[in-house]
């Protein structure tokens, strides 16, 4: 029924290659590596195969370029991503912490990825795609909401079918406008990718109801599919009919851990939309986010069938 969609932020990541606290003294820095979460996940439902398509604005300039071959090479349909010529690519310049936390210096919403708008190759691909994936950080932007909700009004319309990864950013918790944005998005969703907190976040219970109270709630507003990540925990995917299908994680050393939770929905939407098993979506999900994180770099880890295969053959995997 169409291409996977996935709508936001492109982004040129630049990583320093020192741990430590920002960037208040020169630090040796590699890069540009293509990210932002949306081009994430949807690089890797590209690579796993089955039609992917991403909506959304780079800059005329290399770090843009580097964005856009990137995802061409993944076989990912880039007709709806526009060349601004007047801002640059965003950017995101990172820099982690000795205990894993990180500091960062953005350029999202001054960039081009920030004058996203509705054009005639972004109606196209609209018109033509079969699932739309929503990242919850989007939902304060006023354009990208609003793209969003016109795309989502187009797929449901023709059939299709739509996924949210709840990660609703902690300072748009307490907002009222992105509150309801975010309701409406979980009314319309069939598939929720919840990690941490976020199940409860969805359900609108408190931590404390349970797992299966939030469920319940869920599945009662109209969700098909929960799959859970559990970080080195795996995953566990909940059905309606009362199933819970637990995948366990891969044991890796983890060198870079942006972007597993957007590698494991690209490889998990892109696998159930090809008609794969839970279990077996699970298992390349949880592949997708373990491979991710040993590769330096938001989305170089992000695997063909091919290397998912590899990597589960030659990988244990926890408990
Ligand atoms: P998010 O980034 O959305 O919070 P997680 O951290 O749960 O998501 O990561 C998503 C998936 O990636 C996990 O379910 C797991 O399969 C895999 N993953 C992430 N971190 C690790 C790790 N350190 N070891 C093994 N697998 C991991």
């Amino acid at each position: 029924l169409g291409p996977t969609l996935c709508i936001g932020e492109i982004l040129a990541e630049i990583v320093a290659t020192t741990t430590g606290n920002g960037f208040l003294e020169p630090v040796p820095m590699i890069g540009p590596y293509p990210s932002g979460a949306p081009a994430i996940f949807i690089d890797q439902a590209g690579r796993i195969g089955g039609a992917a398509a991403m909506v959304g604005a780079v800059g005329d300039d290399d770090f843009g370029r580097v964005n856009i071959a990137r995802l061409k090479r993944d076989g990912v349909d880039v007709s709806g991503i526009h060349t601004d010529p007047t801002l640059p690519t965003g950017t995101a310049f990172v820099r982690y912490r000795p205990d894993g936390a990180r500091d960062f210096v953005f350029n999202m919403w001054t960039s081009a990825a920030g004058a996203l708008a509705w054009t005639d190759a972004v109606d196209a691909v609209c018109t033509r795609a079969g699932h739309l994936h929503v990242m919850g950080t989007l939902l304060g932007h006023q354009t990208i909401w609003e793209m969003t909700e016109r795309a989502a009004t187009m797929i449901k319309a023709r059939g299709g079918t739509i996924s949210l990864d709840p990660n609703l950013r902690k300072e748009l918790r307490g907002d009222p406008q992105t509150g309801s944005r975010f309701a409406q998005m979980v009314g319309m969703a069939d598939l929720l990718l919840p990690s941490g907190d976020e199940l409860y976040l969805a359900a609108d219970l408190p931590p404390e109801a349970g797992e299966e109270a939030a469920l319940a709630r869920l599945f009662d507003l109209g969700v098909k599919e929960v799959a859970i990540k559990r970080g080195a925990d795996g995953a566990t995917c909940a059905l309606p009919d009362g199933s819970r299908i637990h995948g366990a994680a891969f044991a890796v050393t983890e060198l870079d851990p942006t972007g597993a939770g957007d590698c494991f929905g690209g490889a998990y939407v892109a696998c159930r939309r090809l008609g794969m098993p839970v279990q077996q979506a699970l298992t390349y999900a949880n592949a997708a986010g373990a491979r991710n994180v040993t590769f330096r770099g938001p989305m170089e880890g992000a695997g063909t069938r091919t290397e998912l295969n590899d990597f589960i053959s030659n990988t244990k995997r926890l408990a």
